[in-house]
């Protein structure tokens, strides 16, 4: 592993000569150079489909797609390649939940508890099931430093209680929950675990064993691979209990018009070709990443957000709803339209966010209709900090009389 360079990591993303200031990685991460040239090459040079020709290039691609499996079972500890499917995104894999594991299960009365930070990801596709079956959605509030208050489980946990879904971090605060000890009560109670890893699985892979992580689900895009390709783990007794959702090729052993047989998991719930440039794209990601000490890289991108936080706190009106030490900073300025705000800093080159950023419970619970959120990756720099704060000033002096 190298040791982590600020210059020669920002080196390997062409987007940034043209991207400004970027501070939205946490919507979705630049790609390195290695995930370009891996994506280019297999479009140029690949040939043929995976798991269904004989020819050469067929079954060695076949064999590279089935070895990126592997590589995310390394990345967040699961027991085998067989525990992970191929999915379009962190959507995909707890809609794929909530559809093909909870749906066939739940009864009407019973309990899905969902915490309050959220991102919709992990809380629409368990309304919409809720409606489905007659089950109900059980709010787990925030609590103290705008974390959802684990220890609440407790009390909220019932007889009737069969799913809990919870965010490894934040989008919007960066708050990470003790998820060992939500577990802990959680698996105590017989309940099935979603961890929804599309923000976590950046800073800090879960090891998905030593915590007892039942399903966890993320996406490539924001782990600097391609858009349009995710994964989701289950456990092997969860992921055989699992009925498809699509039908198609390659999910079955025998179809006659009187039925079909399927495959094991994972290809039982993978119906039809699947996005195997995003596989081969998120696979050099992820080799890409094992050579990156992504502790140092995880510090720099911190140090940077609180070098931020710092300069801005300055200004007047400044609220701060950053969690912990998160690289992530969501802020907003007494008396400023975030919509005002972030147009003016779009005007001045600065690429970030405003909003609700998909999580409207957790934007209610924090008492605002919106913030603005500048996220730091390790390609970010500390002139991209003082351009922020620059641009700031110069939108508080047009916005504030
Ligand atoms: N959960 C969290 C915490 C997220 O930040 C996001 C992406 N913003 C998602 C889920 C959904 O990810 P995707 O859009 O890649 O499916």
């Amino acid at each position: 592993m190298n040791a982590f360079n600020p210059a020669q990591f920002r080196a390997q993303f062409p987007a940034l000569s043209d991207a400004g200031v970027y501070l939205d990685s946490a919507a979705t991460a630049l790609k390195p150079q290695a995930v370009i040239d891996a994506s280019h090459q297999f479009y140029s040079l690949s040939a043929g489909n995976v798991h269904r020709s004989q020819f050469a290039a067929a079954q060695k691609l076949t064999a590279r797609y089935e070895e990126a499996r592997t590589q995310v079972a390394t990345l967040i500890n699961a027991p085998d390649g067989k525990n992970i499917v191929w999915t379009r995104g962190s959507t995909e894999a707890i809609n794929m939940v909530a559809q093909c594991y909870a749906r066939p299960r739940l009864k009407p009365g019973d309990e899905i508890i969902v915490s309050e930070a959220e991102h919709h990801a992990n809380l629409v596709p368990w309304l919409m099931v809720a409606e489905q079956t007659g089950a109900q959605v059980i709010k787990l509030p925030l609590g103290a430093g705008h974390l959802p208050d684990v220890e609440q489980l407790s009390s909220l946990i019932s007889s009737r209680s069969r799913i809990l879904a919870l965010g490894q971090m934040s989008n919007v605060t960066g708050g990470c929950p003790d998820l060992a000890r939500a577990i802990q009560l959680a698996h105590a109670a017989g309940i099935v675990v979603m961890v929804d890893g599309a923000q976590g699985v950046v800073h800090f892979p879960a090891d998905v064993q030593a915590l007892d992580i039942d399903f966890y689900a993320f996406s490539g895009h924001k782990l600097y691979g391609p858009t349009g390709i995710g994964a989701l783990y289950g456990k092997q007794e969860l992921l055989d209990d699992m009925t498809p959702w699509l039908g198609g090729g390659k999910m079955i052993t025998e179809v006659t018009f009187d039925g079909f047989k399927t495959q094991p998991v994972p290809y039982r719930l993978e119906a039809g070709t699947p996005n195997v440039a995003g596989v081969i794209g998120l696979s050099a990601a992820l080799e890409w990443l094992s050579e990156l000490d992504i502790v140092q890289a995880e510090s720099w991108s911190r140090g940077l957000a609180t070098l931020a936080e710092d300069e801005l706190s300055r200004r007047p009106g400044f609220r701060s709803f950053r969690c912990q030490d998160s690289s992530l900073l969501a802020f907003d300025f007494d008396g400023v339209h975030h919509s005002d705000m972030v147009t003016l800093l779009a005007g001045y080159g600065i690429a970030l966010r405003a909003g609700q950023h998909c999580a409207q419970p957790l934007l209610a619970a924090l008492g605002v209709s919106g913030t603005l959120r500048a996220s730091f990756a390790p390609y970010n720099t500390q002139e991209d900090v003082h351009a922020l704060v620059n641009a700031v000033d110069r939108a508080l002096d047009l916005l504030v009389d």
